[in-house]
């Protein structure tokens, strides 16, 4: 990489590498300018006292003991006050103020109940529903700490927050941009971003199987067309790690030779890790799979690690949201996730219409398994089935 070729060096080598690589904007509020990401965890590192870092949680302990010794305390004292303000001793104990009692015999306890049952009455979960699953997924990775001292992310590790924005082509997230948040370490690959990455293109069947429905095959496009690449800064980060992939990005690269566009690079992803790139933060990259499937790939966070952080290494790339997305249920029964579509069905009210496995089954075939009528049948991946 550039920036890390033009650091390393001492005195004015390292004033250039602090220039270059400390994050400005380029564009006020929007993103930075280019730096390289290593040579900026680096700089961290050198300028923050390992103790902002560091997972034991000493700063606590290290400001009570000072403080004792300030007012001449005993430790005994100092433990006894600690208790006694601590604000758990505030709540008083499990005493809910929340719960009114609705046998008082107090009618302001009473009036109060009545109002609390009416808004009760009131309240509808269904807009929440986002918030609690992400805070649900929050809670789920704060704090942790693996079993294994081995797998626990090093103290000043980096940690890139990044944004996958769903896919233009499909019509309905044309005015909304939902997406899903990942956290990945700086010492990850790319590749491993990549694998984390859940879209239902990855996952859709091809083929038409009308005429012989159970040999609708197990096997989804992930696993046939495995080539993909993520953008950044003009370098192209093609997946060539098994044998049938192949550098899509080639093309691109050629065709920008052919029409005096600057020129870009390529480069594997399983090679790369994310201290091995330049990046903007803010500024919007491109994720490309399954041909034609392009992700918006925003990096909206870069950090170093926290001991209130997910402390695995095994958790990450971490997903701490994801847009959840309505299922499209079965037309006829309108109970179960759509498994397959049809087209050109006379016997759907619809072209093209949903089914799920059993209704489809149901309706289009005789008791022998044999097709009824003319229509054409696609295995369905419905993309809510993965919220
Ligand atoms: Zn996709
Ligand atoms: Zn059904």
């Amino acid at each position: 990489m550039a920036a890390a070729a033009s650091g390393g060096g001492a005195g004015d080598g390292d004033r250039a590498d602090a220039q270059e690589n400390v994050p400005t904007y380029e564009w006020e509020d929007k993103n930075t300018k280019a730096f390289h990401v290593a040579a900026f965890g680096r700089l961290w590192r050198e300028k923050l006292d390992p103790a902002l870092y560091c997972y034991q949680d000493t700063e606590e302990d290290a400001e009570h003991a000072q403080l004792a010794r300030e007012l001449e305390l005993s430790e005994e004292t100092m433990e006894e006050l600690r208790v006694i303000c601590s604000p758990d001793s505030l709540t008083g104990g499990d005493v809910r103020t929340d719960v009114v009692p609705h046998d008082s015999s107090l009618k302001t306890v009473r009036l109060r109940k009545r109002k609390q049952d009416y808004k009760d009455s009131l309240r509808r979960d269904f807009p929440a529903k986002q918030d609690v699953f992400a805070s649900e997924l929050e809670n789920l990775a704060i704090g942790r700490r693996p079993m294994d001292p081995e797998l626990l992310v090093p103290e000043g590790e980096i940690i890139l927050t990044v944004n996958v924005l769903y896919p233009v082509i499909f019509e309905a997230f044309k005015f909304c941009r939902h997406h899903m948040t990942l956290q990945v370490m700086g010492s990850q690959k790319l590749s491993e971003l990549r694998d984390a990455i859940c879209c239902v293109s990855d996952l859709q069947v091809y083929g038409e199987f009308s005429s012989t429905p159970d040999m609708a095959p197990e096997f989804i496009s992930k696993d046939l067309y495995k080539s993909a690449f993520f953008f950044f800064e003009g370098v192209f980060y093609d997946d060539m790690r098994y044998p049938e992939c192949t550098a899509i990005s080639k093309s691109t690269i050629e065709w920008a030779k052919s029409h005096d566009f600057p020129t870009y690079r390529s480069a594997k992803m399983e090679e790369t890790t994310f201290n091995d790139l330049v990046v903007k933060i803010g500024y919007p990259y491109l994720y490309c799979h399954q041909g034609d499937c392009e992700h918006v790939v925003i990096i909206t966070d870069i950090r170093l690690a926290h001991r209130d952080d997910c402390l695995d290494k095994n958790l990450y790339p971490l997903l701490i949201y994801k847009h959840r997305m309505l299922t499209r249920k079965c037309s006829v029964c309108n109970l179960y996730i759509s498994r397959w579509l049809t087209t050109d069905d006379h016997l759907a009210p619809m072209d093209p219409c949903l089914f799920c496995d059993m209704c489809f089954r149901t309706l289009h075939y005789d008791k022998e398994g044999n097709k009824l009528g003319h229509f054409l049948a696609y295995p369905y991946v419905d993309p809510g089935a993965f919220n």
